[in-house]
């Protein structure tokens, strides 16, 4: 078989609710992926940054292998002697205090949402059914129906209601809306510290500060969504250490297994995951044995082996070599660590292009929206790849 009936399988029996480069990738390494023919690409998406320990990890590879010939899955209704001690790394690394374990970073929302809203009512005392959650224009935080409900993109909410009520949707980065948006029944604010899927969108400085103020000040739960920007993509561990703030509840996915296996969690600083009493939530495959062993390993890569710091330089080098490409087409560079957005003129005939010639040339990229590129390259990128990177990106960008 060749890539074309791969691709033709792909399209005869699965639905048609991704639009993806027509590359058919069989085996990856750190920064690069092979092709079923054998042609070596760099990947500068790592899945949405859940990759960030690049392409099958040996470390990571190897926990799971082992933790795989031991004990894969119990369900919560027995314990299991690997999610205590992934509950214990996971708060120490992120000083929380509570962990709830999820699969997917959906999930993981879902959760957030349902144990605010129980908050609301039971320490703060909002009449029931009334809790309402602000939201941010232009959001991702996954694809159920809930929070479809609050998103505000067309396509992404399309013909797919009724939806969840409780949901209040404001522009990004703008402090005072949050504040005008506040009422007495406001249990929470829910965002992302950079929007991604929006073409990595970053807020004012102090934004975060300001809104880390407006919810102490009204007893209103912070929540960010950390799933895409967490786990060392921007250049720290979490995004909100940029503004030396803390969110009372985390989001974090993707990442966290290093790609091996869907792994999210709510970390909590405050009393709010405390409340939730047996029975009121679950997940048959949430905190498995499997997942917190490769957790567990993700996470101690991510550290030892410098990723973090290597996002955010390698980062900068990447970004000032993108903003030294002379050409009409690029209206603007920008990211924080290793997300990274160039967004395109708007007569410059679309991103998409852009990445089918990137691919051609040996480089995965993906077109967020129109006329954006985004490059988050797995973390243990060097300079030198990144070199390599920008002669492709040169010439594609450059004419
Ligand atoms: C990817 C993503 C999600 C959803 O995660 P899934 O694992 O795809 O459900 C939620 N929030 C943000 C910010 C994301 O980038």
């Amino acid at each position: 078989m060749d890539s074309k009936d791969f691709i033709q399988l792909e399209d005869t029996f699965g639905a048609h609710n991704y639009k993806p480069l027509d590359v058919v990738l069989t085996r990856g390494q750190g920064v690069w992926v092979w092709d079923v023919a054998g042609k070596r690409y760099m990947d500068c998406l790592s899945a949405y940054s859940a990759v960030n320990q690049g392409h099958c990890h040996p470390r990571i590879m190897q926990a799971m292998i082992a933790q795989a010939r031991k004990l894969t899955l119990t369900s919560r209704a027995f314990r299991n002697d690997q999610l205590g001690l992934f509950y214990r790394e996971l708060c120490e690394l992120t000083r929380s205090h509570k962990v709830l374990p999820m699969n997917s970073g959906a999930e993981a929302v879902e959760t957030v949402i349902k144990a605010v809203r129980k908050w609301g009512y039971r320490a703060k005392g909002i009449p029931a059914e009334h809790a309402e959650i602000i939201v941010c224009e232009n959001n991702f935080h996954g694809r159920t129906i809930t929070i479809v409900g609050f998103s505000s993109d067309p396509q992404a909410r399309g013909d797919f209601g009724p939806f969840t009520p409780g949901f209040k949707i404001i522009p990004f980065g703008d402090a005072t809306a949050l504040e005008n948006a506040v009422t007495p029944n406001t249990v929470a604010f829910l965002a992302e510290p950079i929007q991604g899927e929006a073409g990595v969108i970053i807020p004012p400085a102090g934004y975060l500060k300001q809104v880390r103020k407006i919810c102490s000040d009204n007893n209103i739960v912070l929540i960010l969504d950390e799933i895409q920007t967490g786990l060392g993509r921007t250049g720290k561990l979490l995004a909100e250490e940029h503004e030396g703030i803390e969110a009372d509840l985390t989001l974090i996915g993707k990442a966290l297994s290093g790609g091996f296996y869907p792994v999210s969690a709510v970390l909590s600083n405050s009393e709010v995951l405390g409340l939730l009493q047996p029975g009121e939530h679950g997940s048959t495959f949430g905190g498995n044995p499997l997942a917190c062993a490769l957790a567990r390993e993700a996470l101690k890569v991510l550290i030892e082996e410098g990723m973090i710091d290597n996002a955010r330089d390698t980062g900068d080098y990447f970004r000032t070599a993108l903003s030294q490409i002379r050409t009409p087409v690029i209206k603007e560079v920008r990211g924080k660590g290793l997300l990274i957005a160039v967004e395109l003129t708007p007569d410059a005939g679309g991103a998409r292009p852009y990445c089918e010639k990137l691919m051609q040339k040996g480089l995965l990229c993906k077109e967020t929206h129109e006329n954006t590129i985004r490059f988050a390259p797995p973390l243990v990128i060097t300079r030198e790849q990144v070199d390599w990177a920008m002669e492709r990106i040169a010439a594609v960008l450059g004419g």
